[in-house]
């Protein structure tokens, strides 16, 4: 059970409608869905494909690999990953006392909706 299991408890932490909190939930659960699959290695069945990286400052290269068999993969083939659905911005700012909040976001409504939109939009 995470909180995207409950839209209701979610909409009532950070502060919105139901309807939108649902979206939310919605696109989350889904966005873990696709990263689940996404983790199984096509190569061995292990389930820990995880992005890496070269670690250079600029022009940074990122790849997909297996800890288990050590297959690597285009990074762009797995949009899931690449998401990171575990940071929820919403849900970090959303718990904030409010005075605090304020102070990072003016607009904590104008900026559900820009969320709710970039959610819609990321296609998997
Ligand atoms: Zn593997």
């Amino acid at each position: 059970m995470s909180i995207y299991d409950n839209p209701k408890e979610y909409a009532g932490k950070i502060g919105c409608t139901l309807e939108q909190s649902e979206k939310i939930c919605s696109r989350y659960l889904k966005l873990a869905q696709e990263e689940a699959k996404q983790r199984i290695c096509p190569k061995c069945g292990g389930d820990g494909l995880f992005i890496d990286n070269d670690g250079a400052d600029y022009s940074c290269e990122y790849w997909v690999e297996c800890p288990n068999c050590g297959f690597t993969d285009d990074v762009e083939k797995y949009q899931a990953l690449q998401l990171g659905h575990d940071f929820d911005p919403l849900l970090y700012f959303g718990v904030m006392p409010i005075e605090e909040r304020n102070r990072e976001i003016s607009d904590w409504q104008g900026f559900i909706e820009r969320e709710i939109a970039d959610l819609e939009k990321k296609d998997v």
